[in-house]
C-alpha cells in the first residue's frame, strides 16, 4: 500500500476543498510521509510517528 504509515498505519484521507463562495469539492489530504530507518531496515513513516519516537 502507498502512502500508510508503517507505524500508526494512516493514510490519505478525504476532506472538502472550500472555496469563497461556499462550494465544496472533494481533496484528498495527504499524510507528511518520510523514509526512515528503523531497526535498520528502511520505512516510511509519517513526521508524527517520526516526532513521537525521538522523544
Ligand atoms: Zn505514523
Amino acid at each position: 500500500m502507498a502512502n500508510v504509515c508503517a507505524m500508526c498505519g494512516r493514510g490519505t484521507t478525504s476532506a472538502n476543498n472550500v472555496s469563497h463562495s461556499n462550494r465544496k469539492t472533494k481533496r484528498t489530504m495527504k499524510i507528511n510521509m518520510q523514509s526512515k530507518k528503523i531497526a535498520g531496515v528502511k520505512a516510511k513513516v509519517c513526521a508524527k510517528c517520526i516526532k513521537t519516537k525521538n522523544k
